[in-house]
């Protein structure tokens, strides 16, 4: 079949891997400058600004059954998609931290005890003593509870999204940039800028614009920042949550001991440098629990819009000629897998 991607996000990256290996031929067209990072290409997709955890359970405090089992079924597929893709080590899966200082207990409590009830035997949080916390994690002090959710882990982003591209280039896709859509509907692409567009036909188009797909979905956007920092003096090989009453606050490895702290989650579309605000709390809370971050180097900090429609539940919905997924919100890299999956054997059947 010839088909055509609008976006080329997390999920057009993927579904570009996916349909291209299965024979298809496939283009894509994105609005940004080039393939990325987001710095020279101007994207606004949310992909590169995200910490890339994979947490299935731990998002059980937003999300649904459905985002569970998506997210469980995603972690399975990854290392095949880093095989795929030529970078095996790209993702990592020795379980994730659950952290509180003794002051947040109650809060730390309730939110464990929510997980217990919704995760399924077998995923439930383990809870660690501080000796087995310092075992695993050298340079976390402070925290006095501490849970492993050991099915969880976290992708490289910006590593995952080049190879996602070149990969897609090697098996043949072609990638337009610069090439806004307009319109995407059963068949039809109309692409080019507002007022000398252009209709392109296909057998099947995917819609993935994320934020970008309005008005045809009525998607909006959330504001998260994050804090990229470089740190020699520390070790971390988990993501670690911070429990805190006011504000939920991670710090996920990267290679090279460079760490993210994040984030924030603002109802606003202000895509707009950091706050203070948000500086000083997602700090100084990640300062709390790994104290030898006092000396890292704030190297970028980067504030970017997460697509959510109306419910914060992902949407995967295939008609004639068109496929649309969106509202990946706040779990992107943890269920686009899963949805991609989905879509594929949905444009099979
Ligand atoms: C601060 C932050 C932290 C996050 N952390 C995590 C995390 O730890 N784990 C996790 O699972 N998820 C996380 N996410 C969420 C995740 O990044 C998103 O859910 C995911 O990127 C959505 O993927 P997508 O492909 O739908 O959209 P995007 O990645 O936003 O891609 C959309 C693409 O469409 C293109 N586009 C837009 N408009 C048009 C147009 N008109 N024409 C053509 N192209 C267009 C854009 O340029 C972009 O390339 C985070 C997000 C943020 C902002």
């Amino acid at each position: 079949m010839r088909i055509a991607i609008a976006g080329a996000g997390l999920l057009g990256r993927l579904l570009a891997l996916e349909l291209s290996g299965k024979g298809h031929q496939v283009e894509v067209f994105d609005a940004a400058r080039d393939a990325g990072p987001r710095e020279t290409s101007g994207t606004e997709g949310a992909a590169w600004t995200a910490a890339g955890m994979l947490s299935p359970v731990a998002e059980l405090d937003r999300g649904n059954d459905d985002v569970f089992r998506l997210g469980l079924r995603s972690c399975a597929l990854w290392p095949g998609i880093a095989q795929a893709i030529g970078m095996p080590g790209v993702c990592h899966f020795d379980g994730s931290l659950l952290v509180a200082h003794r002051a947040d207990a109650g809060a730390a409590q309730r939110l464990v005890g929510l997980l217990q009830a919704k995760a399924d035997a077998g995923y439930q949080p383990e809870a660690l003593s501080v000796d087995a916390l310092a075992a695993l994690e050298g340079s976390v002090h402070g925290p006095s509870l501490a849970w492993l959710l050991p099915c969880e882990g976290y992708v490289e982003v910006h590593n995952t999204l080049h190879a996602l591209h070149a990969q897609g280039e090697r098996q043949g896709v072609r990638w337009h940039w610069d090439c806004p859509v307009q319109r995407a509907d059963g068949g039809v692409l109309e692409v080019g800028r507002a007022g000398e567009t252009e209709v392109r036909r296909f057998d099947h188009v995917f819609d993935v614009r994320g934020v970008g797909a309005r008005p045809q979905l009525p998607v909006r956007g959330v504001r998260g920042e994050i804090f990229l920092l470089h740190a020699p003096d520390v070790d971390l090989s988990r993501p670690l949550r911070l429990m805190h009453p006011r504000h939920s606050v991670y710090i996920v490895p990267r290679p090279d001991r460079y760490f993210v702290v994040g984030a924030s989650e603002i109802e606003s579309e202000d895509r707009s440098s950091v706050s203070l605000r948000s500086t000083l709390e997602l700090l100084s809370a990640a300062h709390s629990a790994i104290p030898a971050l006092a000396e890292a180097r704030v190297i970028h900090t980067e504030s970017n819009l997460r697509p959510a429609l109306p419910d914060n539940l992902p949407l995967l919905e295939q008609g004639a000629g068109c496929t649309r997924i969106n509202g990946l919100y706040r779990h992107g890299w943890l269920l686009a897998p899963a949805l991609v999956e989905q879509a594929v054997q949905g444009l099979a059947a």
